[in-house]
């Protein structure tokens, strides 16, 4: 049993700002500590309960958060930007499920820790198939190519409930109340990495026992829309062939979803102010 946890930082226990997770911030190396501590609870309890392998994707930034000194050495890292699959590189068909660790709300959700959709600078929607869209959701629906399941979530409790109510029954571990983009009501380390531990046991014991979680797959082709933050944002992504505009929502149609992926990350890249 192969299992790829996909890591992002702003749901990392304790996280409630922007300078915690940004590099270059004196406070960015405590939570770096942090991030890896919560995945390696979640690598704690997948082998506890019978994992034969776990590849780690670094998904926040620049992708070189997690300390590979301190990561549990069972484990592989896939670390830096741009991997081909950006936050879930690792994912092919030979994964048996995933985890997200340190997920947020997407963008425009209320009472949820720093959220946004990929880019909050450029992005104010995402839709797949005209679903409003996380970053929960591209990830899970690329996985859902490989039919692979989404197995559990780590997060505050609006990225939980996004996540059980767009993917449907997964496992979620709210390590923080959020009461604001900016406040949540947080447990500590030693709490919050005990319940990742026990629901990574807990949920590949339940796969184990031959429970069949459904993969998020979405019927083909894939469209994608994403409403930009301003014109001239709009204007640059646009240059890309195949997309349409309207005001500032571009979209465009993958023949599935690595194609879709790539496309949605190169849209977002092209349209950064510079
Ligand atoms: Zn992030």
């Amino acid at each position: 049993m192969k299992i790829l946890i996909a890591s992002d930082m702003e749901g990392i226990t304790g996280v409630t700002n922007w300078d915690q997770v940004t590099p270059g911030h004196s406070e960015y190396a405590r939570f770096r500590k942090l991030m890896t501590g919560d995945v390696n609870a979640a690598i704690r309890g997948a082998y506890d309960a019978g994992a034969d392998a776990v590849i780690v994707a670094d998904g926040h930034w620049n992708g070189s958060n997690i300390l590979i000194e301190e990561l549990d050495p069972r484990a592989r890292l896939n670390s830096g930007s741009p991997a081909p699959f950006g936050m879930m590189q690792g994912i092919d068909e030979n994964v048996d499920g995933v985890f997200f660790i340190g997920y947020h709300a997407r963008q425009g959700s209320p009472e949820a820790v720093l959220d946004h959709t990929w880019s909050n600078t450029c992005v104010a929607n995402v839709w797949l198939n005209d679903v409003l869209a996380g970053e929960y959701t591209l990830n899970a629906a690329l996985a859902g190519h490989y039919n692979v399941p989404i197995l559990m979530i780590s997060g505050d409790q609006v990225v939980c409930a996004q996540a059980i109510e767009q993917l449907g029954p997964l496992e979620a571990v709210v390590v923080k109340q959020a009461t604001g983009h900016f406040s949540a009501d947080c447990l500590p380390p030693e709490g919050s990495q005990r319940l990742i531990e026990n629901a990574a046991r807990g949920v590949i014991k339940k796969l184990k026992r031959g429970a069949v979680i459904k993969p998020y797959a979405l019927k083909k082709p894939i469209k994608v829309a994403v409403e930009l933050n301003s014109s001239d944002m709009a204007d640059k992504a646009m240059m890309m062939p195949g997309v349409r505009r309207e005001g500032l929502k571009l979209s465009l149609t993958a023949e599935d979803m690595p194609k879709a992926y790539s496309a949605f990350r190169a849209l977002v890249l092209m349209s950064y102010p510079r």
